[in-house]
């Protein structure tokens, strides 16, 4: 007696897993790359904003009092998705003055 196996089909099973994907809060655009600011594009230069002429905004908002910046920046001609969650900086006290000798 042969058993004809059904193929067996894929099926998605979702886990976890999945939230830990990032993704924009906002288009739910899944973000490759993510980083805590203190402005946007700044330290200017650096690897994470990509290039002026290669970058733009998608989206902007606002989520658990964190503003965050989405953008599409160009890599080797592929977009990646970045979010910048920029977090202004904390009051430093007198502290580091008194250090100073
Ligand atoms: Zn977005």
């Amino acid at each position: 007696m042969k058993s004809k196996a059904k193929p067996t089909r894929p099926v998605e099973i979702v886990t976890d897993e999945t939230q830990h994907v990032p993704r924009c809060p906002q288009c739910r655009e899944p973000i490759a790359v993510q980083a805590t600011v203190e402005r946007f594009n700044e330290p200017y230069k650096w690897e994470f904003w990509g290039r002026p002429s290669e970058r733009w905004i998608k989206c902007q908002g606002n989520q658990g009092g964190h503003n965050y910046v989405h953008f599409v920046t160009l890599v080797n001609g592929a977009a990646s998705h970045r979010l910048a969650w920029v977090v202004a900086p904390r009051k430093t006290p007198y502290e580091q003055m008194e250090l100073m000798p």
